[in-house]
């Protein structure tokens, strides 16, 4: 049984599910219909995954300054702890996994709100289902991409076409919406507050990270390293299906977050 079908068995069981939805979204979907057809097809609550980012933040913050000469590699990347993992094993010490992921923090989130409910995170991301199921099996995280989440939406037939008025998100937060940018976590986490310019190095590209990881090795005074595997950060991750352009899937984040900072949201 693959993702897709998994998910609809559960929902075809009337099994309680509660979805977190990756700050990505804004590329494939509209805000707030994706909400409105997340609870048709029967989430009980939807969650952003941005406010999972805040907790990640203040814990990473809390990393630095509590170890004020420690260095760290950060991990909310997925498929950059599998490349840490495989071709630099003397780094993984450095991995910051005291601090959660924003999809990890959002699950425990979410299990404290809604304790019968199972997480759904829905994503850009194949590497966040190997997160779930070799790092945090005891979460039970079902993860889904954008792509396979289409899939769920065509298999109950929910579409466009149905009235978002009144839908929100159960909880959400503001600030760390760009986070799928690169450089997301060190600016939404006000970093650059707690350390130098020059204690700090961000990366987006697997090409780009060997370069940057090799200068972490040789050059002490770097604290931490704010990393994303794919260019330009989650906004092009795999599991997104859009013809847009880097830019125009910046814009499309800049603008919802602008919408919802107007709105107060
Ligand atoms: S940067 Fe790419 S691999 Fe890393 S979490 Fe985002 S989508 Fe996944």
């Amino acid at each position: 049984m693959n993702d897709i079908e998994r998910c609809i068995s559960l929902f075809e069981n009337k099994a309680p599910l509660v979805a977190l939805l990756a700050p990505s979204f804004p590329i494939c979907y509209s805000y707030p219909l994706i909400v409105a057809r997340l609870k048709k097809l029967g989430f009980k609550a939807v969650i952003e995954v941005s406010a999972g980012a805040v907790k990640t933040n203040e814990q990473v913050v809390a990393l630095l300054k509590k170890n004020p000469t420690a260095r760290y590699i950060s991990s909310p990347c997925a498929g950059f702890v599998r490349m840490v993992r495989k071709s630099f094993p003397a780094l993984v010490p450095f991995l910051a996994f005291a601090a959660d992921s924003p999809m990890i923090a959002t699950a425990r989130m979410a299990k404290e709100q809604y304790p019968d409910c199972q997480p759904v995170f829905i994503g850009p991301c194949f590497a966040k289902k190997l997160e779930a199921s070799e790092d945090y099996p005891d979460l039970n995280i079902l993860v889904l991409t954008y792509r396979e989440l289409d899939a769920v939406f065509a298999h109950f037939t929910v579409g466009e076409d149905i009235d978002a008025s009144g839908a929100a998100f159960d909880i959400a937060a503001a600030a760390t919406r760009i986070y799928p940018m690169d450089g997301g976590l060190t600016v939404t986490s006000g970093l650059k507050d707690v350390l130098k310019e020059e204690e700090i190095r961000i990366i987006s590209g697997y090409k780009q990270i060997p370069a940057v990881l090799e200068e972490f090795q040789r050059n002490p005074k770097i604290r931490f390293v704010d990393v994303l595997f794919c260019e330009g950060g989650c906004i092009n991750g795999p599991g997104i299906i859009s013809t847009l352009s880097p830019d125009e899937r910046k814009k499309r984040i800049a603008d919802y977050r602008q919408s919802m900072d107007a709105a107060h949201l």
